[in-house]
This record gives C-alpha cells, sequence and structure tokens, in this order.
C-alpha cells in the first residue's frame, strides 16, 4: 500500500462554494424558518466546507406547496415540452461535469478518479435516458393514457449524492411529477448545485425543489399529506420506519435499501479478471456501495491461490487525497460512519476471523480505513451477516455450485450478486437460483440507465431505471 499526499490546489479551485446556503423552493434560494444550520465538512481534512440551513416541517410545507402549485402546469405540458428541460439539464451537467466531479470528491471524499468517470457521466447519462421517455409514455406498455403521480417527496443518502438524485430526478420530471428532493446531511452540495442547474435551465418554478437537513426533514416530507409519491434510497431501518409511517395511505412508495452482496467466484473463472472484479465490487468508493460485494465466496480449489493474488493486487492501491488522479481510495464520508466500520471490524476479529490489511499509513487529518480482508469467516459472523458499508471483505469459501448458492442466499438482503465462471451453464444455473435483483457475471458494480436496478427481501422493492422505473412514476391503474 502507498500513500502519497498530492494536494491539487488547482482543481478545488474550478469549484465556486458559497460560505452559506438556503433552501431552493419554489425557483428561489430562501433562508430556512427555523435557525438550525450545519456545517458540511471536507471527510478528508475536516475543513468546513459550507454551512447549510436545516429544513423545519414549516419549511417542508412551504416546499410542498410550491411543487403542488407547478404540477398543474408541469404535468400539462407535452412530453416533449418537458423533455426539452431534461435534455437542456443533462448538457449542463456534462458541460460543468469537471466542476461538479471535483465538488462531489470534496464533500463526500470518493476519489476524483471516480466521480470523473463514473458518477458524472452516469448522471447527465440518466437524464439524457429520461428526457428520452418522456414524450413516448404511452409506449412503455403501461397503458396508452398514463398519468403522473403528483408530488413526489424523495430522500437520498451520501453515498452517490448526484447519481442518486438523477436516479429519483429523471424519472419523476419525465413523467410530468414535480418534486421535493432531500439530500443526506453530509454530501448537499451538489444538490444544492444542481438547483443552480434547474435555474440555468429556466426549468419552471416549483417543479424541483431542494431541502437540505437530517432524519427529521426527510420525516416532515414523506410524512406530508402534500406528497403522493415518495422514493427512498437509504439504510432498511430507516426504510421500515417510512413504510410504517406511510402504511393506509395513498403515497405510493418505493424503497432501495442495504446490502450483503455474494461476489461468487468459480474454480474454472479468470483468476485475474476476479481478483479486478473483487476489488472493484468492494473497494469502488471506499466500499460506500449498496450493491458492493462484501462477501466472497470462493470455491475451495482455488481459495489459497486467489487469496495470494488478491493481496498483492491489494497492496497496489493508493489511499489517500480524494483530489489526486492517483488516488484508488478515498476517504470515508464521516465521523459516524468511520465509527460503525470500526466496530463491525473489532467485530470480526473478537468473533474468530483473520483480519489482513496492507501496510497502509494513514493520514492525521480525516476520516480513513485501509483496505480489509477477513478469512475464515463463519455465515453465523456479524461481519457475514451485517451491511458494514465500508472497505472491508469478508471471504467465505464452498465446495459445490449448490453450497454456493447457498450461502449467496442466507441473508435478509437481496440487492445483488457476482458470479465468476467461464461456463455459460454454471453460470446461468447459478443466476437463476440467485435470490438478488441485479446479478453481474464476470463483471461486477456495472451501471446502466437502461437496466432497471432493485431489491428483494429486506433490500426493498420497486425498481429504478430503466423503462420499469417509470412504473414508481406514473398512475396507469386510473380507469
Ligand atoms: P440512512 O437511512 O441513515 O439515511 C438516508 C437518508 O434518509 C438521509 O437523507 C437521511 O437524512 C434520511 N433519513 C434519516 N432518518 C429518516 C427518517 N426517519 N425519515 C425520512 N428520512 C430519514 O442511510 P445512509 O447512512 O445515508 O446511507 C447508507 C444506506 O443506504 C446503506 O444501508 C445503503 O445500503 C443504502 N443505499 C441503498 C441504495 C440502493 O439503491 N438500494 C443505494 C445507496 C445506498
Amino acid at each position: 500500500m502507498m500513500f502519497e499526499y498530492a494536494p491539487a490546489p488547482e482543481s478545488r479551485d474550478i469549484v465556486d462554494i458559497r460560505p452559506s446556503y438556503g433552501l431552493f423552493i419554489n425557483g428561489e434560494w430562501v433562508e430556512p424558518q427555523g435557525e438550525e444550520r450545519h456545517k458540511t465538512i471536507n471527510p478528508a481534512t475536516e475543513e468546513v466546507l459550507a454551512e447549510i440551513g436545516w429544513a423545519s416541517e414549516a419549511d417542508v410545507d412551504r416546499a410542498v406547496q410550491a411543487a403542488r402549485t407547478a404540477f398543474t402546469t408541469w404535468s400539462a405540458l407535452p412530453g416533449a415540452e418537458r423533455a426539452k428541460y431534461i435534455f437542456r439539464i443533462a448538457r449542463i451537467i456534462q458541460e460543468r461535469s469537471r466542476e461538479l466531479a471535483v465538488l462531489e470528491s470534496l464533500d463526500n471524499g470518493k476519489p476524483i478518479r471516480e466521480s470523473r468517470d463514473v458518477d458524472l457521466p452516469l448522471v447527465a447519462a440518466h437524464f439524457f435516458y429520461y428526457a428520452g421517455w418522456a414524450d413516448k409514455l404511452a409506449y412503455a406498455g403501461l397503458g396508452v393514457d398514463p398519468r403522473p403521480l403528483g408530488v413526489a417527496g424523495q430522500v437520498i443518502p451520501w453515498n452517490f449524492p448526484l447519481l442518486m438524485l438523477a436516479w429519483k430526478i429523471a424519472p419523476a420530471l419525465a413523467c410530468g411529477n414535480t418534486v421535493v428532493l432531500k439530500p443526506a446531511e453530509t454530501t448537499p452540495l451538489t444538490a444544492l448545485a444542481f438547483a443552480e442547474i434547474c435555474r440555468q435551465a429556466d426549468l419552471p418554478p416549483g417543479v424541483v425543489n431542494i431541502v437540505t437537513g437530517a432524519g427529521a426533514t426527510g420525516a416532515a416530507l414523506v410524512a406530508h399529506p402534500g406528497v403522493d409519491k415518495v422514493a427512498f434510497t437509504g439504510s432498511t431501518e430507516v426504510g421500515r420506519k417510512i413504510a410504517r409511517t406511510l402504511a393506509g395511505t395513498r403515497k405510493k412508495l418505493t424503497l432501495e435499501l442495504g446490502g450483503k452482496a455474494a461476489n461468487i467466484v468459480f474454480e474454472d473463472a479468470a483468476l485475474d479478471q476476479a481478483v479486478e472484479g473483487i476489488v472493484n465490487g468492494i473497494f469502488f468508493n471506499q466500499g460506500h456501495v449498496c450493491c458492493a460485494g462484501s462477501r466472497l465466496l470462493v470455491q475451495e480449489s482455488i481459495a489459497g491461490d486467489l487469496l495470494e493474488a488478491l493481496k498483492r493486487r491489494l497492496a497496489t492501491l493508493r489511499l489517500g487525497d480524494p483530489l489526486d488522479k492517483n488516488t484508488d481510495i478515498g476517504a470515508i464520508n464521516s465521523a459516524a460512519q468511520l465509527a460503525k466500520i470500526r466496530e463491525l471490524s473489532a467485530a470480526g476479529e473478537s468473533e474468530g476471523a483473520e483480519r489482513w490489511s496492507p501496510p497502509c499509513p494513514l493520514p492525521d487529518r480525516g476520516f480513513w480505513f485501509p483496505p480489509t480482508v477477513f478469512t475464515g469467516v463463519a455465515q453465523s459472523h456479524r461481519i457475514a451477516r451485517e451491511e458494514i458499508f465500508g472497505p472491508v471483505l469478508s471471504v467465505l469459501t464452498f465446495r459445490t455450485p449448490a453450497e454456493a448458492v447457498e450461502k449467496a442466499n442466507n441473508t435478509p438482503y437481496g440487492l445483488s450478486a457476482g458470479v465468476w465462471t467461464e461456463k455459460g451453464s454454471l453460470m446461468l444455473w447459478t443466476a437463476s437460483r440467485l435470490r438478488a435483483g441485479v446479478v453481474w457475471s464476470n463483471t461486477f458494480n456495472r451501471f446502466d440507465p437502461a437496466s432497471p436496478f432493485g431489491g428483494y427481501k429486506e433490500s426493498g422493492y420497486g425498481r429504478e431505471g430503466g423503462r420499469h422505473g417509470l412504473e414508481a412514476y406514473l398512475d396507469w391503474n386510473h380507469r
């Protein structure tokens, strides 16, 4: 493991962060009615980036009212007219992508290589993709006259701040809904930059509203009687609370929750390719990925060779300044998340698993955790059952394909899985038995706006992305 702290001040300079931000309601920046303001920090340095107003119940009410008013005209626009605005947003995101990537890395801690090459291209692609659907909804297979639902209340997490916003806002607008979105408390800056982009695109006031704040703001939004549809991405625990709040109401709900994905490597797999897939599966975005391949299931006959190759590869990863283009592993997003990763890793050791990390000096300031591999993991261990949401891999072994499937499915989650084999028949046999919403084969963490994404079991319900993603924002049962 090499660590090089090479500040890149030229990149930092291309973003323009204001000292403080209000809320974006009805196309205007407004001060929150409550007194509460919080600082958002750079997790790599603990430097304060900006002060953020937190929306009270009254602020959420203002935002929902603005969205309700805007709904009348926005939903009446022909699809092709709505598409023009969404295409415009997509193009502005492309034009400003360098700046937005730096802002995302500053607020989130993720390596610039990832925000620049993965997050931002996908954000723009989502807006382009759904802009294309806006005038074709009658051909989506959801009836000839599908109608928008009304106001969508959307709550997102901190791991892919702008990408999760795109997953939520692009289909909602394409279908003719208006939006009130609450970003996560530790990563509000790109959502606030997006508010500016809405103004740049001349989006009519009230079509998109951004309310910043923590759990209480999110709870006020989802419970608001003026909200017709709730879309939530975050932890299973909060998802359960929201499902309870909404039970018995007319509101539609989609939940994208946690995961504990198995990455299954069979003995005939191309080893070097599998090693790259394992590294990408769990160390991409510091493992802050709901569909991360956090459980490696490797066939016993190749376990020794695979682990040796994996450790050699991990020793080459660079941890450090997220703005350095050579960085592979950035900062953990918050002190609270770091404490959670440390606690679960300590539990792994005390329950008897063997812990390994490459030599890896950590910076003095900021929140950091080295890439970590646990071997000798039993299915009963907490590190095999609970979502760690950090750069920690739990390795288990299996002898037969049936045992691999049984172990992979032995989790309350069911978001994603990976299968590595050169045999097509084994690939299909395994994939058809895995209880996971997405199964990747000989690759991992691949996303595309045209592909639906979502979970089984406690990973949530509903699908985002693709044609399926339209269903959540349309009422096609109105007759
Ligand atoms: P979290 O559930 O703590 O917070 C998510 C969002 O919900 C934040 O904006 C938060 O402020 C808000 N919130 C908190 N309490 C709330 C309440 N009572 N009512 C309404 N909103 C509330 O999750 P997190 O720590 O931000 O994100 C990590 C989790 O998100 C992980 O479990 C991860 O697996 C999951 N995730 C899932 C997907 C997916 O697509 N399935 C994608 C990314 C992250």
